[in-house]
């Protein structure tokens, strides 16, 4: 595609790595919607596809979702997001950001301005600009759509994400291509060359090389998805992404309407699972799981 977005291959690991190095965790809501529950968890039979886009499903039966970020802080590299939430646009306007037909599939967005990631960062004390270092674990629209906020950082992304976003018909696959489409530092990471295993994990990066803050491969939902897995102090955090919308699928490996790649998602999920039983004082943060997102604390560390 034409576009004024290019990317380089990152070089880690990135500077500000401290052996033994522990990190916080601030969970950033930016907003909350409504959507029909069979695009999280598939429903049964014929009329299951228009289900999940909420044909013939009353408003009543509309649940919950949650769109959400992350804050981690290094104490040598600093603050690093996880996603970058809703544009501050959003919470006035959701079409300018998210067009016409992502306003529409994220229905009744409710946001306040204050939740807004560069006012949750200013609230901690943090300048946007201060951020350097942002892991996109995909570049979907509920998630890319506050890039523009961060023109001084670096955004690390999977090479398969970066081309599956820019690549032809990405519209009908959950792209907002006006979301990224600036002159910005993208950083692609090829999990097909140089990855290390990690714990149940067959691709990882060691982003500070301190094993502090690890991303994991876990596509499926996206071509390119990723997850993170920060260290703290007494135990790990895994941020799944959309690798799982909600605990659910971690539990009972039920489906979510629409994978990318249906194989390469249960692969994934399987990764996953083996990671829960494997370290079970980690916290598991899904991507879209309203009562998962209303049990967490204001701050890990
Ligand atoms: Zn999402």
């Amino acid at each position: 595609m034409a576009t004024a977005a290019e990317t380089s291959r990152a070089v880690l690991p990135l500077s500000g790595g401290e052996p033994g190095a522990t990190v916080a965790l601030y969970p950033f809501l930016s907003a909350e919607c409504q959507a029909p529950p069979a695009w999280f968890q598939r429903a049964e039979g014929r009329l299951a596809p228009l289900k999940a886009l909420g044909i013939g499903v009353s408003r009543r039966d509309y649940q919950t979702i949650p769109i959400v970020c992350f804050l981690i802080v290094h104490p040598g590299a600093g603050p690093v997001l996880v996603d970058t939430g809703l544009h501050p646009s959003v919470a006035v306007d959701p079409r300018q950001n998210l067009g016409r037909l992502g306003a529409q599939l994220f229905g009744g967005i409710d946001m306040e301005p204050s939740q807004a990631t560069p006012a949750q960062l200013r609230a901690l004390g943090i300048e946007p600009d201060e951020v350097t270092t942002i892991l996109m674990t995909h570049m979907h629209l509920d998630h890319a759509s506050a890039i523009s906020e961060f023109p001084a950082a670096t955004f690390l992304l999977s090479l398969r994400e970066w081309r599956a976003a820019t690549g032809p018909r990405s519209a009908l696959h959950g792209y907002v291509r006006g979301q990224f489409d600036h002159a910005f530092d993208y950083r692609t990471l090829d999990f097909d060359r140089g990855a290390d295993s990690f714990a149940s994990f067959g691709q990882s990066f060691d982003i500070f090389g301190d094993e502090s803050v690890r991303v994991v491969s876990t596509p499926g939902h996206t071509d390119g998805h990723m997850s993170v897995i920060a260290r703290l102090r007494a135990r790990e955090v895994l941020l799944a992404g959309d690798a799982i919308y909600t605990l659910r699928t971690l539990r009972e490996s039920h489906l979510p309407a629409r994978c990318e790649d249906e194989h390469r998602f249960r692969r994934s999920l399987r990764e996953i699972q083996m990671y829960a039983e494997q370290t079970p004082d980690a916290l598991i943060v899904p991507g879209h799981d309203i009562d998962a997102w209303r049990a967490l604390e204001p701050v890990y560390e």
